[in-house]
């Protein structure tokens, strides 16, 4: 399992009374269930990655808007599980992020949040948009070259073989 880049062994323990729920615990993501069940492991780190997604993405939202002076108040940030994109600004200044960003390392975290940042103040992807994303993070084509070469990996849980 990957969290913030890192990988993390899977460990599934079955307890007849207990309610589904993963947590981290040293160098393992723990599951415990009341069967076992796949589709129960999934929903399990679906909701644990969006509660680390909810804590991560708040914790960085004030450390990279601190420098962008048109961010007067911290957006309020939507999760959304998606499987093509990382995040969008609506043109109301909504942000959505996708939890399963958590699973990539802080820099690509930070990368997406600027992104969406510039964009409420550029709602397009003109020259003035990147000019102000540059500024920012003047080595962002790397982060998101690397973000991207890994996108499937992020993007793909491996529940499959837990089951
Ligand atoms: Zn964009």
């Amino acid at each position: 399992m990957l969290y913030l880049g890192r990988r993390y062994r899977l460990k599934v323990q079955i307890d007849p009374t207990a309610k589904p729920v993963a947590r981290m615990h040293g160098a393992f993501i723990e599951v415990t269930l009341p069967e076992r069940d796949p589709a129960m492991v999934a929903a399990a780190l679906m909701s644990w990655y969006r509660q680390r997604a909810r804590e991560v993405f708040s914790q960085r939202l004030p450390v990279v808007a601190e420098p962008l002076r048109w961010v007067r108040e911290l957006p309020s940030i939507r999760l959304q599980f998606m499987k093509l994109q990382w995040g969008s600004c609506s043109p109301s200044g909504r942000i959505t992020l996708n939890p399963w960003l958590v699973r990539a390392p802080r820099e690509a975290i930070d990368y997406v949040l600027l992104h969406e940042m510039c964009h409420l103040r550029h709602h397009n992807h003109s020259r003035a948009f990147y000019a102000s994303l540059s500024r920012h993070m003047p080595d962002w084509k790397q982060i998101k070259t690397r973000l991207d070469s890994r996108a499937e990996e992020f993007l793909r849980i491996e529940v499959d073989r837990v089951g």
